[in-house]
């Protein structure tokens, strides 16, 4: 979820005072051309020179590759956060594990560090590298949507798939997957790093749903399959870290569910003085709410339309007055200034949750909230800030609390956030102001962000929400499997091939 989605804010949060626009979409590939939004900024004229042998050495790969100078080079740089402007010394569109592995070969054989791209969503850049000079090898073309209709219980994705080309099709056949709101992001960057979304209180992370995975290694080897039996070690480590730096997963192996032939969105709104006991309900009641209500809860900053601040967005897996009864004691104890129920098919329900985003500058930082949830205190010190921040900065807390995502062991996976109620997302956007103020804002989000770890939200953080300002990330992010991560990084990729600032090292800080 993120607040790049701009017009969201208005289509849940204003729905009586601002009509939604509707959503075009190209229903077989049903996500937004997006080499849009950032300014175009002249790359440095080191990278225009060719790296010797480069392209020699690349000269055999069968998809597109895209050097610096060539007219399509800006188009293949998919920047997400336009604070960064990274370039990278090739971009190669792989067609085939051949190509994956011949590219890999040239990066080894002229010391260049790899990265695999998927949808380019990393809020740092990491599908870009995170810096310039790198090898990209995008896997877009690795698209396939296997669904095994013997058993009906799993599908074979290829990592080049976007969320919304997999839902669409999925739902077409009758089934869904566990995975985020945003139709753009890459299931490769995501699924790998966790994956929270439209169903995660009732199936779990989009990891927790991978049986197995094919991947191309440092050293150029394909491994397929990679699950419980086959490199378990590999297995535990891309369900979670996946996407920080062990090989180009080429593709995964998911269960699937049969599509919910009804749903129902139910959004509730709230003026900024009914906030505070607002969270103290949610974090009351929602624990207990029946594991077909999947929600996100979305804080904006005080405004002068006396329009509502607070929404509770939810998706039911049933109908109307199920939903109805689900959140009863919701409403009552919390008692919305707005409240709307609407029965649609899955598929509508997805694209109602997940319009289209911009492209612009942003700071993002995650914080995972314990069971008992946020004090009043914390609330009151979290809206001093951003209704007093100079750039729009609003708040995410995605609703994990649930046995779905809580029961499964921590030492089953690299994903390590099991028992909490939210994943909190702080997000500071930076689009329309001069570059000093944006730096200004970005300082004082980090100088927030700190003060409020400290003192209100566990030590953890969320790895999809990846932040590069943060300190002391890898146990921040994979808790006690540090140790078990570096060693299974040694073993695949000793070299450190696939190295950025927060891919897992290959010996201990
Ligand atoms: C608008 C927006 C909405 C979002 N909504 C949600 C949400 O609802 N829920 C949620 O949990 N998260 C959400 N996110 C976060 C998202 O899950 C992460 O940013 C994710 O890492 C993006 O994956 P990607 O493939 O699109 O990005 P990329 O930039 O392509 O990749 C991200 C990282 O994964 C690695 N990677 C990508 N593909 C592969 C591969 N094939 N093999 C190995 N490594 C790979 C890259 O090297 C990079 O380090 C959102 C992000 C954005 C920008």
């Amino acid at each position: 979820m993120s607040l790049l989605h701009n017009f969201f804010l208005f289509y849940f949060l204003f729905p009586l005072i601002i009509q939604a626009k509707s959503l075009k979409i190209n229903p077989i590939n049903p996500f937004f051309e997006d080499d849009i939004g950032c300014e175009k900024v002249q790359y440095p004229s080191e990278i225009l020179t060719p790296l010797p042998y480069l392209k020699e050495c690349l000269s055999t790969i069968d998809g597109l590759v895209v050097y610096p100078g060539d007219p399509y080079y800006y188009n293949s740089i998919k920047v997400m956060n336009c604070r960064y402007h990274y370039f990278p010394v090739v971009v190669i569109y792989v067609t085939t594990i051949s190509d994956i592995q011949k590219s890999i070969h040239c990066a080894n054989t002229l010391n260049i560090s790899v990265t695999a791209r998927s949808g380019g969503h990393s809020y740092e850049e990491y599908g870009n590298g995170g810096r310039s000079g790198v090898m990209v090898i995008d896997v877009q073309e690795f698209n396939q949507i296997n669904i095994n209709f013997e058993t009906k219980k799993t599908a074979v994705i290829g990592t080049g798939n976007r969320l919304g080309t997999i839902y669409y099709n999925l739902y077409k056949a009758g089934f869904l997957l566990p995975a985020g709101y945003c139709l753009n992001v890459g299931i490769g960057g995501h699924a790998t790093g966790g994956g929270y979304g439209m169903v995660g209180r009732k199936y779990g992370m989009a990891s927790d749903n991978i049986v197995s995975a094919e991947m191309v290694t440092a050293n150029g080897t394909f491994i397929s399959p990679i699950n419980s039996n086959h490199h378990p070690d590999l297995f535990f480590a891309i369900r979670g870290a996946g996407n920080a730096g062990y090989g180009i997963i080429t593709s995964l192996t998911f269960k699937i569910y049969p599509i919910w032939p009804i749903v129902t969105t139910i959004n509730l709104a709230y003026f900024s003085d009914q906030i505070e006991l607002a969270f103290i309900i949610f974090a009351k009641v929602v624990k207990n709410l029946s594991e077909n209500l999947n929600a996100y809860i979305f804080l904006m900053p005080k405004n002068n339309n006396n329009s509502y601040t607070l929404s509770f967005n939810a998706t039911y897996l049933g109908s109307e007055d199920e939903a109805r009864s689900v959140v009863k004691e919701l409403i009552e104890l919390s008692n919305p200034a707005y409240i709307k129920f609407e029965e649609m098919p899955w598929w509508e329900a997805v694209k109602k949750q997940s319009p289209p985003f911009n492209r612009q500058p942003f700071k993002v930082t995650s914080y995972t909230i314990p069971p008992q949830g946020l004090s009043r205190e914390a609330i009151r010190f979290l809206l001093n800030f951003i209704n007093n921040m100079e750039c729009m900065t609003a708040v995410f807390f995605d609703v994990y609390a649930s046995d779905a995502i809580s029961r499964i062991p921590v030492n089953s996976s690299a994903f390590i956030h099991r028992n909490i109620l939210f994943v909190m997302e702080l997000e500071t956007l930076l689009d329309g102001h001069s570059k000093n103020v944006q730096n200004m804002c970005v300082k004082k989000h980090l100088k927030f962000s700190q003060g409020f770890q400290e003192k209100y939200t566990s030590y953890f953080c969320y790895q999809d929400y990846i932040d590069k300002d943060l300190p002391d990330w890898l146990t921040r992010y994979y808790g006690p499997h540090v140790p078990r991560l570096i060693e299974t990084k040694k073993k695949y990729d000793p070299d450190n091939l696939f190295n950025w600032k927060q891919s897992i090292p290959t010996e201990l800080p």
